[in-house]
């Protein structure tokens, strides 16, 4: 069995082809699942593999789960150690992507109560090549970020994605690669699957998270880690036309680390290329996830897998 097409799923590790779900289920059917995307980092010098705030991810799954009510048969601490059990099994030396999803699987429909069911599905992927950053292009999506009084974007549910997928492909569709999100009231919310940062004047600005964003544990990790390095860091509503105006613009997410935005409606974001705090920001991050410079974060950032 290829390493990468191993899955924990429903209390056993199997291959991934072979973990299936009723095609009427309610996580089929409606997409009723709350799941985290996480990253794990290898370390070839120390031959660590580091999974990337875990306890956090696991404290938004809850969450999620809260709002949906859904009822984990599976407690914080018997998932940890599930992921640990898999990964050990899976023997990965190279950095992943895990996709920890609780699912409502079986006959019922959007309302079932019936418990979810929890799959762990961890696959290799390399993080950014910062020699090699590429540039991305963007547009003002016509389409609107979700918001709480319809689909929560603070809940990480597969439903809410569908909303990303509108203006993903309109954005493709026009001829460019991913779109930007504003919220209810035209204010600047954040990617489809992504969260969006602008640089101004070397400050660093990211909207609020009541401007419909979703509480990315990544939007966080890098305004602590801005304030380490010295750059001024402002959390506030964002205008449309600052876009257009910023010096940078970044997307950031677990996936999508940081992903610097080279225009914008194709007009140049700064002078076209990705910018000078991006990159200094995204070099940060690596090296904390990585464990080669994590001697000002919380110790509970990193779980190593032996
Ligand atoms: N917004 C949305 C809609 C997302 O799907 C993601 C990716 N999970 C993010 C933001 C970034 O969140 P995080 O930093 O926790 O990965």
């Amino acid at each position: 069995m290829k390493e990468d097409s191993l899955i924990w799923f429903k209390g056993s590790v199997i291959c991934n082809r072979d973990a299936v779900v009723n095609v009427m289920s309610p996580t089929a059917q409606f997409g009723l699942n709350v799941f985290e995307g996480l990253r794990g980092y290898w370390n070839e010098q120390q031959q660590q593999l580091y999974i990337f705030r875990l306890d956090d991810h696991l404290d938004r799954l809850f969450e999620s789960c809260k709002l949906l009510s859904l009822d984990s048969v599976y407690s914080k601490d018997e998932i940890k150690s599930f992921i640990k059990d898999l990964l050990t099994v899976g023997d990965f030396n190279a950095d992943i992507a895990i996709r920890l999803t609780l699912f409502v699987d079986g006959d019922g429909s959007w309302n079932s109560l019936d418990a979810p069911d929890l799959f762990i599905s961890p696959v290799i992927k390399m993080r950014k090549d910062i020699s090699q950053l590429t540039d991305s292009t963007a547009c003002i999506s016509s389409w609107q970020r979700i918001s709480d009084v319809s689909m929560p974007p603070r809940v990480k549910a597969g439903a809410n994605y569908l909303a990303g997928r509108y203006a993903h492909l309109e954005a493709n569709r026009a001829g460019y690669d991913l779109p930007i999100l504003l919220n209810s009231a035209g204010k600047v919310a954040e990617g489809a699957g992504a969260c969006i940062f602008i640089v101004r004047n070397n400050t660093l600005i990211t909207p609020t998270l009541q401007c419909s964003v979703l509480e990315s544990i990544t939007r966080d990790t890098l305004i602590r880690l801005a304030e380490l390095v010295g750059i001024n860091v402002v959390i506030r509503e964002i205008d449309r036309t600052e876009l257009l105006i910023s010096d940078e613009v970044f997307f950031c997410g677990s996936a999508a680390e940081i992903t610097p935005i080279t225009s914008i409606n194709s007009i140049p974001v700064g002078n076209g290329k990705p910018g000078g705090i991006t990159i200094k920001l995204l070099r940060k991050y690596q090296d904390v996830l990585t464990n080669q410079d994590n001697s000002d974060v919380p110790v509970s950032w990193l779980t190593t897998i032996t």
